[in-house]
């Protein structure tokens, strides 16, 4: 009697199904060049998908087949040049080569010895090269900008707390911590807040400036008022690329004043890291070298497929302090595959790791970072292009925020008061998404409600652009007209 394995019975008859289904993968990414932006997912896909639990084994030719004809089709969009809401990369077949692989050997990579990890301290190690931090520095790939925003603070906060936190918490070592971020910061900064026990109300709301960065003033205004009121100010986390409307802070000048009131310095690039790679842009964002931390993106304009960010810590000791602390089980030796110190888990809540490193390292060795540069530029000159588009449409079209960086905000006038507008203006991007035109997404400034297009997707094209705009002024005079 033999025992049971889940290998398969017939290697060759699984091979072939295999090689279908990467041509099946490769066709959807160059059919997507043409395909609409986004298909609704169809009840009766989703019906086919709510099963009952499978007790007994279905052949994978037959699971295949209902991947392929009700979940392949009915992504998010963002492979598709037409896709420009919210920040999502559009990744690179390189990549997904990488994730194939990584896949193939399933590596946990929490520590030990092997080529996983390994690979993963040489891509945090070209990170540090990327963004100024030192050798010296600690690194960690995370699923996202979140997760590495969440150990960034911890690590600030065990770097700035009164005693030691870890052991003894909020409540005796952390009494009194407050930071600062723009009204313009990632949402989750505040979460970070919350999950680490200070409380969003410890994150506090810095105004901005007319460009939508950090107002410095206010800042140190703020900072001398808490220490006024006998509060602990800890840190100032800057953004390079914010999401509304890509601003950049004023990064020289809150390093400065982290460092002359001995605060943390922590930086959000998530996608704002492509300025690294622009001219224009470049010495705005150069100075997150004198970071105490950064937290960063390869999902979105490194064009990796998700999800892969990254922390990089400057007080590599402050980051270890807050991790480690492995039991017997987990000791390291001096030798065989429980050596390879550092270990990852080390420097982040999660022991079993993916191996995100691979398709990082696929992208990044098959483009170079002049690919990737490419493509920063290209996505910034389309944004100046389409800024001037929409400029010249006036007054049907208005703009709501200077475009800096990769970002164009603006809405579609008609009539009625300021809520029809925003509602006018809401119901077009609805209606573009639905018609597999476009794919922005919309934001609120200042009140009023706007289409947002942030362009970090390799595959856009100018005449996507036109296209979308060509939508927005068909859509939208279609619903004034029906309204009228
Ligand atoms: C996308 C984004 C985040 C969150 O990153 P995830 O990778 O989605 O977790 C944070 N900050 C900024 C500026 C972002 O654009």
């Amino acid at each position: 009697m033999s025992e049971p394995t889940l290998d398969p019975a017939d290697w060759s008859a699984l091979g072939a199904i295999f090689h279908a289904a990467v041509d099946d993968g490769l066709a959807h990414l160059q059919d997507a060049l043409d395909a609409p932006v986004w298909l609704a997912p169809p009840e009766a896909a989703k019906a086919a998908l709510h099963e009952p639990l499978p007790q007994a084994p279905t052949p994978v030719a037959e699971v295949y087949e209902s991947f392929k004809a009700n979940v392949l089709p009915y992504g998010v969009g963002n492979v598709r040049p037409g896709f420009f809401g919210w920040v999502h990369g559009a990744g690179t077949a390189e990549g997904v080569l990488g994730d194939l692989m990584a896949a193939f050997m399933n590596c946990n990579v929490g520590g030990r010895a092997h080529m996983a990890n390994e690979l993963e301290h040489v891509v945090v190690g070209w990170c540090k090269e990327i963004t100024g931090l030192p050798a010296s520095a600690s690194g960690l790939l995370t699923s996202g900008t979140s997760m590495a925003t969440i150990i960034a603070l911890a690590a600030a906060r065990t770097a700035h707390a009164d005693g030691d936190i870890g052991r003894d918490g909020m409540a005796v070592a952390g009494r009194g911590m407050v930071a600062y971020g723009s009204t313009e910061a990632h949402s989750c900064l505040a979460k970070a807040f919350d999950l680490l026990g200070f409380g969003r109300a410890a994150l506090r709301p810095v105004p901005v400036n007319a460009a939508r960065e950090m107002d410095c003033d206010a800042l140190e205004a703020m900072i001398a008022a808490d220490r006024a009121a006998g509060l602990k100010p800890f840190c100032v986390a800057a953004t390079v690329g914010t999401v509304n409307t890509g601003a950049i802070d004023d990064l020289a000048r809150i390093a400065d004043i982290c460092e002359r009131e001995g605060l943390w310095f922590h930086v959000d690039a998530a996608f704002g890291i492509g300025a690294l790679f622009s001219e224009a842009h470049r010495a705005k964002a150069v100075p997150m070298a004198r970071a105490a931390s950064i937290a960063f993106d390869f999902h979105k304009w490194f064009q990796v497929p998700y999800d892969a960010g990254i922390v990089l810590v400057r007080d590599a000791k402050a980051h270890y302090a807050t991790f480690a602390g492995r039991k017997e089980y987990l000791a390291t030796s001096e030798r065989g595959l429980a050596a390879g110190e550092p270990w990852f888990c080390d420097y982040g809540p999660e022991l079993s790791r993916t191996f995100r490193a691979l398709k990082v390292w696929f992208t990044l060795k098959s483009h170079g970072l002049d690919g990737i540069a490419a493509i920063v530029n290209k996505n910034i000159a389309q944004a100046a292009y389409l800024a001037g588009r929409v400029a010249a449409e006036a007054p049907r079209l208005e703009l709501l925020a200077p475009t800096s960086l990769n970002i164009v905000c603006f809405r579609y006038i008609g009539p009625g008061d300021a809520a029809a507008v925003n509602r006018l203006n809401k119901d077009i991007v609805a209606d573009l998404q639905e018609a597999g035109i476009a794919a922005p997404s919309t934001t609120t400034l200042n009140g009023l409600t706007a289409i947002r297009v942030c362009l970090v997707n390799h595959r856009t094209r100018r005449q996507d652009l036109d296209a979308f705009l060509a939508g927005v002024l068909e859509l939208g005079a279609r619903r004034v007209a029906a309204a009228a």
